[in-house]
């Protein structure tokens, strides 16, 4: 049987991955995916793995399919959710642009909770109201038109997640859109910085748009940024409650 599995494995551990996503790995011959996601997979005897670098999106769907298509029951792992920045659309693309026989394969993808859900679930409920998500990367778009979005979802209101907010080939593309959205935001508005959430070496950091440090940032963190009706709620001896409240005035 032709089988795919596009398996979602959230942000960490297995705490919070889904029985089916377990359930597909469990049944997978062949496991393709980036080399530290396929790491956060336990290791089962008469499985084989094919670790990828990280910007060969394409290229890895089209090896998976490729051995799929001529039986073998194949997995490619994403972190987070396979639909949120990752292999969902190039797996779709590889088949749209691909031999006929690729659309005969049984896909399955296999949602998993992604990053900024995960940190939202720490902090409070910081996307509680209407809220975007956006990938800083301009590895697959032009940075004048991250530029356009970031200033026409925080001037209309929504709350962000930002993605993919640094990197060592993109080092300054942070410090410039937190510059932008203090020009639309006011300067208190919360920002959160989480790294490495739901690992062992995680760590949240809530601070506002003034003091923001693209330096506290890396490839493992998210970002999530407030609107200004999103409060802060004191705790004695706890982190801060941050929510952005469900009703909106205008
Ligand atoms: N498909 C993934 C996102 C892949 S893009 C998902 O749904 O979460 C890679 C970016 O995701 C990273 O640069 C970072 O911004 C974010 N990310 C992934 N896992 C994370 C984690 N455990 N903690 C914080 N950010 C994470």
């Amino acid at each position: 049987m032709s089988r795919l599995d596009v398996i979602g494995l959230g942000p960490g551990g297995a705490g919070l991955r889904t029985p089916e996503a377990e359930a597909a790995l469990a049944s997978a011959a062949m496991l393709f995916g980036y080399g530290p996601y396929l790491d956060r997979v336990p290791h089962r005897p008469g499985q084989s793995r094919h670790p990828s670098d990280n910007r060969v999106e394409l290229a890895r769907a089209q090896a998976a399919l490729t051995v799929a298509a001529e039986g073998a029951t194949v997995a490619m792992v994403t972190g987070g959710d396979p639909g949120v920045f990752a292999m969902a659309a190039a797996v779709c693309e590889a088949i749209e642009s691909g031999p006929p026989a690729w659309r005969g394969i049984d896909l399955a993808i296999h949602p998993g909770i992604t990053a900024m859900l995960a940190l939202a679930a720490r902090t409070g409920a910081p996307l509680g109201g209407d809220f975007c998500a956006l990938s800083l990367s301009d590895n697959l778009k032009p940075w004048p038109l991250i530029e356009r979005r970031l200033a026409a979802a925080a001037g209309a209101g929504f709350a962000l997640a930002l993605y993919n907010p640094v990197s060592r080939a993109r080092p300054w593309q942070l410090g410039a859109a937190l510059a932008l959205l203090r020009e639309q935001l006011p300067v208190a508005t919360p920002v959160i910085f989480g790294r490495a959430v739901a690992r062992p070496d995680e760590a949240i950091r809530i601070t506002t748009l003034a003091e923001a440090d693209p330096l506290w940032a890396d490839m493992a963190t998210c970002l999530l940024v407030g609107t200004a009706e999103t409060r802060l709620v004191p705790r004695d001896s706890r982190p801060p409650l941050v929510y952005t409240p469900r009703r909106a005035a205008q």
